[in-house]
């Protein structure tokens, strides 16, 4: 399984556009319910007006919210944004931790944002992501049967070592987004398909061909069909583990 998304996703990487630890911290918390493509209209403007944590600790919420609105539930997110820039600024001198720990202290912040900020801003392995595209490729392919996010991942942990925890995570999320979406998971073209217990029809050629065609399409940033729902399967969990384990 990890041979195959490495095929198809050479290049793990993180959508949301940042140019430093805070302002991915801002463009995760921003990125609930929403989407990167999204995320990514509204930040440079934010980015622009308030440029730190101190700055946006400082600004007009009423200003922010109008910046942030497309992202939904604005008022919430501004209060949160807001809150974590003055925890930043109160606590951390302005700077985005870099443990677990002091990152669950800062208001917005869950263990998947704290994982997406250690593990791209800061390359520490503390966990594995685990957002609605995660789980639903997790659940799909059998690798946990769980719905709450700390057991998934907790699940994930277990099946694959630490060294790959940040590559996997972009992966199984940018699989679910591009290719094994809510709604309509494109079974035929998928890179997993003979490695799926959740798998439908027949497959398209072979595999590495399946997986360089999911590279490409990546590589063309093909449009996110997959946030929102979060469709279910009926994955036969244990084959899957096994399957992940030893792919
Ligand atoms: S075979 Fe289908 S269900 Fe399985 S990972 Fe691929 S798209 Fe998802």
């Amino acid at each position: 399984m990890q041979e195959r998304l490495k095929r198809a996703i050479p290049e793990p990487r993180c959508e949301l556009d940042h140019r430093s630890p805070w302002e991915l911290l801002v463009a995760t918390i921003l990125s609930a319910q929403s989407t990167d493509a999204t995320v990514n209209k509204v930040t440079p403007e934010l980015f622009a007006r308030w440029p730190t944590p101190l700055a946006l600790a400082e600004a007009d919420p009423a200003e922010v919210e109008a910046v942030v609105r497309p992202t939904g539930f604005f008022r919430n997110k501004t209060r949160l944004i807001q809150g974590a820039a003055r925890t930043l600024v109160a606590e951390f001198g302005g700077k985005v931790p870099q443990t677990m720990d002091d990152l669950l202290r800062v208001p917005g912040v869950a263990r998947k944002t704290a994982n997406v900020v250690l593990g791209v801003a800061y390359r520490v392995a503390a966990g594995i992501v685990v957002d609605t595209h995660v789980q639903r490729v997790a659940e799909r392919l059998g690798l946990s049967g769980e719905h709450d996010p700390a057991k998934v991942e907790r699940d994930l942990c277990a099946l694959f070592p630490r060294r790959v925890w940040i590559d996997i995570s972009h992966r199984l999320l940018l699989h679910g987004r591009y290719v094994c979406t809510a709604r309509q998971p494109a079974h035929e073209a998928c890179c997993l398909f003979e490695v799926c217990p959740s798998a439908q029809g027949q497959p398209e050629g072979t595999w590495t061909a399946r997986a360089a065609a999911e590279a490409a399409r990546l590589a063309a940033g093909a449009e996110d069909a997959g946030d929102g729902a979060n469709a279910r399967a009926s994955p036969r969990r244990a084959a899957g583990a096994r399957r992940a384990r030893n792919s």
